[in-house]
């Protein structure tokens, strides 16, 4: 790469520093981004600066530039890593995985899209038509999923707002079949509140503005009355940020029809949309002349009934979800549980009961929405499906676009998942780099100096640890419904974890005291130490969606919605005393996640953001040296540089390097690949880089591997 970029521009490659620390790892970064090289390698990993505009090399001659080509053969590009993993893929037959990490707005979507457009642009050279049909629903399911998943928030105008992982399937010739996605915690709070600047989901503000006049009309919809949809104006007047909502919406519905979602799914989709806008607008109040008792417990509470003014709005929802009118009220209003003696009775709600119903079913009618846009997008993506099935097992490449480590001034149950995801992530880096790398030395016979890394396996055991660990403690405080709070489950978890060097709280061994006493507990998680606040944890693990409104929308007339809620057709007894809550859900898709990549070679994206203003020439010095931290970039080149950068069998190193040796030009003589290319090396006096494997050649430093690539362009 030094032989294409000259030395103004820093080095392409960190494990190319004199000297391995944060400043000269920090001074190279900078001095790169200032000259527009925003990538940049440490060995197969490529870390990314996001420019914040648009750079022109990303184009055919880009593309040309890269296909086919070895890593340093050219300079540090993400065009270079899609090529490798695709290489790993087509040659190697074997699975492949780009695992894309950073933190919001520093470029993760961009790049899955780069990469996704890469490998479009190297395959089906012969234009296929069914292959063609198979990349164009790949490229459009994200105008789909952003529609849905993404929104405006103060870091980022298209945050995603999910995780997601897309495995694109491969036929033997290379040339992508199908595909699937996975999807990973949606924050679903959104539907229902935003922060002062940010928006609910894309989805709503494109129908919105996007629609026509008559649409609107059956949606019952005025743009003009923005302000008053309570879910959806809360982050204040200046909704669009040149967002152009308008083409977007037409942009979306195009991509549903390509991606086959039929005309009467389209119209559900939207009506759901509009239905959640419209249910921001119920209002209850209390029923004062009814004081009743409940039939539980006993006590008295004033029942809760719909305000005369939204009388309207019950009509709306009900007509656009096709539920029965009187049906949506009592499930809003009153819930059916089973008592004692096993026979069902109906409790009303109190006012506050109802407003927390109407918005957990906001959230729920949206959360699966989404789930069932995934589960739609896969089924035409299904292998099965296309032409091409060969019943032969496709390879495929994976690209995990996921939340990066968050640690804001407050920090709850999402960040707690969120970091937990990190952690596992994090590990599985560790074991894949470090582990993987040795055996290859053992197999290859390769003397190899054991290097120290924190193992975060003990973060991770903290967190997931059957029974010990903090989501059991959780689960089992959430299981407890209405003796335990919040704070009860926090003194048992310092109860329990008093002695774990990763957990503290103010009741712990350690006694920290610089947290807040019976609310905040701190992880020293690999990245740093992170406070949460325990306020919300139960409710949000818990997560219950009464079984009432499952029963009403399985019953609706329309019959998308109704496959959307199969669950709706247990009877109250049938329901199963222990659903598993959110964040053993969570933790299960992660656990299965990080399985899914172990098997398959990983590349990774470590993405940055150069600054909180979104501006193209600020790099925030703080700010980027402590994503360079948190991402764990200085140990990543410590490691690297602590092994064998590059390593290729005799057999291709000789093809590709003998060229530049007249004891091996134009033919090598005769003897072993092995002793040809230790002419080679010995010819230019390398041996001191390079280790002899069994069937492979190892060199140590990137240099060297310049240096032969400077040789052979001469
Ligand atoms: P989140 O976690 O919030 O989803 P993210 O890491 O996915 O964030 P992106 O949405 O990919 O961030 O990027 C944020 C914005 O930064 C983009 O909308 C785009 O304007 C800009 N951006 C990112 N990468 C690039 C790039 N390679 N070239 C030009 N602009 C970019
Ligand atoms: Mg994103």
């Amino acid at each position: 790469m030094n032989s294409f970029e000259g030395p103004e521009f820093g080095v392409g490659d960190f494990v190319l520093l004199d000297n391995i620390n944060i400043d000269e790892f920090m001074k190279n970064l900078k001095l790169r981004f200032d000259k527009n090289k925003i990538y940049t390698y440490i060995g197969e990993v490529v870390v990314s600066v996001n420019p914040y505009k648009q750079l022109d090399i990303y184009g055919q001659e880009y593309v040309r530039q890269y296909k086919g080509r070895e890593i340093f053969e050219r300079p540090p590009h993400i065009f270079a890593i899609a090529e490798s993993a695709y290489k790993v893929m087509k040659r190697q037959v074997k699975d492949s995985c780009i695992v894309i990490s950073g933190e919001s707005g520093s470029g993760k979507t961009e790049a899955s899209k780069i990469i996704l457009k890469y490998i479009s642009e190297v395959t089906n050279l012969s234009g296929k038509q069914d292959i063609e049909k198979v990349k164009n629903i790949l490229l459009q399911s994200n105008n789909i999923l952003e529609c849905f998943g993404n929104a405006r928030t103060n870091r980022n105008d298209n945050s995603s707002r999910f995780g997601k992982y897309m495995d694109i399937a491969f036929d033997f010739k290379g040339d992508p079949v199908g595909g699937r996605l996975v999807n990973y915690l949606l924050e679903k709070s959104r539907v229902v509140y935003q922060q002062k600047g940010e928006r609910n989901f894309h989805s709503f503000y494109y129908l919105l503005y996007g629609a026509s006049e008559s649409e609107l009309n059956e949606y019952n919809l005025k743009a003009s009355d923005f302000k008053k949809y309570s879910f959806i104006n809360q982050g204040g007047d200046k909704i669009s940020n040149g967002m152009d909502d308008k083409q977007n919406f037409r942009l979306v519905n195009e991509a549903m029809k390509i991606s086959n979602f039929d005309k009467s799914l389209i119209k559900t989709i939207w009506s759901i949309v509009a239905s959640v806008v419209h249910l921001g607008n119920l209002k209850f109040e209390s029923n004062e002349r009814d004081l009743n008792n409940n039939p539980v417990n006993g006590s008295k509470h004033s029942e809760a009934k719909l305000t005369d003014e939204c009388l309207k709005e019950i009509k709306i929802v009900s007509k656009l979800l096709k539920l029965d009118e009187k049906d949506l009220i009592k499930a809003l209003t009153t819930r059916l549980i089973a008592s004692g003696s096993r026979e069902l009775v109906t409790t009303h709600h109190s006012v506050l009961e109802a407003n927390y119903a109407r918005d957990a079913l906001a959230k729920a009618l949206y959360e699966q929405l989404f789930s069932f846009i995934f589960m739609k997008i896969n089924e035409i993506l299904d292998v099965k499906n296309t032409v091409h099935a060969t019943g032969l097992k496709e390879t495929v490449i994976g690209i995990l676009d996921i939340y990066g480590f968050e640690i804001f001034d407050t920090n709850g149950f999402e960040q707690f998942c969120i970091n937990y995801c990190n952690e596992k992530l994090q590990q599985l880096f560790i074991e894949l780099v470090l582990k993987q790398e040795q055996e290859e030395y053992q197999r290859e016979n390769i003397n190899w100096q054991h290097i120290d890394y924190f193992n975060n396996k003990i973060i991770c055991d903290l967190v997931e640890l059957p029974h010990k660990g903090i989501i059991a403690i959780l689960d089992e405080a959430s299981y407890n419904v209405g003796k335990i709070n919040d704070e009860v489950c926090l003194e048992h978890m310092s109860k329990q974890l008093k002695d774990h060097k990763h957990f503290s709280s103010r009741d712990t061994n350690l006694g920290d005291k610089s947290l807040a006493h019976k609310i905040e507990f701190k992880i020293n998680h690999y990245a740093g130490d992170v406070k949460y606040n325990i306020k919300g944890f139960i409710d949000k693990n818990k997560d219950s969606l009464y079984q009432d409104f499952k029963r009403l929308l399985y019953n609706s007339k329309d019959s998308n919605l109704k496959l959307m809620w199969p669950e709706g057709a247990q009877s109250q007894h049938e329901i199963t005393k222990r659903p598993m809550t959110v964040a053993t859900r969570f933790k299960n898709s992660i656990i299965g996640l990080v399985q899914n990549l172990s098997t398959k070679d990983p590349f990774y994206v470590r993405c940055i953001k150069p600054n909180e203003t979104k501006t193209p020439t600020n790099f925030d010095y703080e700010k980027v040296k402590s994503q360079v931290f948190y991402l764990g970039l200085i140990e990543n080149v410590r490691v690297r540089r602590a092994g064998f950068a590059y390593r290729l069998t005799y057999e291709k190193f000789l093809q590709r390097y003998k060229c530049i040796c007249s004891k091996t030009w134009p033919n090598p003589r005769s003897g072993l690949p092995k002793d040809n290319v230790n002419l080679i090396i010995r010819e230019f006096r390398f041996d001191n880089d390079v280790k002899n494997g069994l069937t492979k050649i190892f060199i140590k430093s990137p240099k060297t591997v310049f240096e032969l690539e400077n040789k052979r362009a001469e």
